[in-house]
């Protein structure tokens, strides 16, 4: 068992370049494990090269909805050349991002959803949970119905999806309509920074929860300004706790039940 468990995580990413090894190792000597998460076709290639080198990391690929413009389609045959490794524990992280779109842009928005259709479609085929990335432009929380929308009619033709809704800043009532579709939500440094999400916090039940760093970004508060890293989730769980008003030993045991049923477990 892990002391603790970032399911999100970007070893992948640029930042870490000059000392991956020392970061990784020094995850490994505090017993944290971490899903090292691919945003297009090149990234998901080194999460999984990572992942293969440290068996406390773990690789979630496919592409980013902000990279979803560069491609025509999902690139099946690039991925699955990754995907039959035992380290792959998810697709993602996929999704909608509105925050960064010309809110009238439907051809754009469009293409989004085509590329996480695809990826869905790909999630299911090879019984893997959905990493999903949900963005919504400023103000409003149009890029969660609709993703919800999509996993409803997804759910008709495979019953089984599941995944977790990353880095969530939803409401407790979209929460809620994605627990009620399997799904669960993670939560990152953010909510310590701010008390905006304590309510959600607090309103979700703990079965349908998990903690993340999202590192690179996001540094949890003790550490603001830094470069986010994995073992920083501490901070995520301890938050937690403290709204549930349970100790951290405990919620470590959930989130370790959790985060198995969700990505290591393909049968349950
Ligand atoms: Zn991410």
């Amino acid at each position: 068992m892990y002391s603790f468990f970032d399911i999100h995580s970007h070893f992948n990413l640029e930042s870490f370049d000059a000392d991956l090894e020392a970061s990784c190792k020094l995850l490994k000597e505090r017993n944290i494990g971490t899903i090292c998460v691919g945003v297009d076709e090149k990234s998901s290639q080194r999460a999984l090269d990572i992942s293969q080198k440290y068996d406390n990391v773990f690789a979630c690929i496919g592409v980013h909805p902000q990279e979803a413009h560069q491609k025509e389609y999902f690139d099946t045959q690039y991925f699955d050349k990754l995907v039959e490794s035992s380290q792959v524990v998810a697709v993602g992280e996929c999704g909608l991002d509105y925050f960064r779109i010309d809110p009238n842009d439907s051809v754009g928005k469009n293409h989004q959803k085509k590329i996480f259709t695809e990826q869905i479609m790909y999630a299911a085929q090879h019984k893997l949970p959905l990493m999903l990335h949900i963005r919504p432009s400023f103000n409003t929380y149009d890029a969660y119905y609709e993703v919800l929308e999509i996993l409803e009619e997804s759910k008709k033709q495979f019953p089984n999806l599941k995944g977790n809704a990353h880095f969530f800043v939803g409401t407790k009532e979209i929460a809620q309509r994605f627990i009620g579709l399997g799904f669960t939500v993670s939560f990152t440094g953010v909510i310590t920074i701010t008390d905006e999400y304590d309510e959600v916090v607090r309103s979700t039940p703990l079965e349908s929860m998990m903690a993340e760093t999202d590192a690179p970004f996001v540094a949890p508060k003790p550490y603001r300004g830094k470069r986010c890293e994995p073992w920083m989730v501490e901070e995520v769980y301890i938050k937690i706790a403290r709204l549930k008003n349970i100790s951290v030993e405990e919620l470590v045991r959930i989130f370790e039940k959790n985060r198995t049923h969700m990505f290591f477990d393909p049968e349950s």
